[in-house]
């Protein structure tokens, strides 16, 4: 079961992927970091389901 971490930044072109919550949160301190712009982390490892399955 795989999970996903999505971060996107709320004021630039930058966001990423990832499958290991720890390195989406250590890219997404290192851009906020760097440039000070303000980031999000969503955990969309839910929405990994394709289509409906009732
Ligand atoms: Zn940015």
């Amino acid at each position: 079961m795989s999970r996903r971490f999505h971060v996107v930044c709320h004021e630039c072109a930058f966001e990423g992927l990832y499958e290991d919550q720890s390195v989406a949160e250590s890219q997404r301190d290192a851009h906020a970091v760097s440039s000070g712009h303000r980031m999000s982390l969503r955990d969309i490892s839910d929405r990994n389901v394709p289509g409906p399955t009732q």
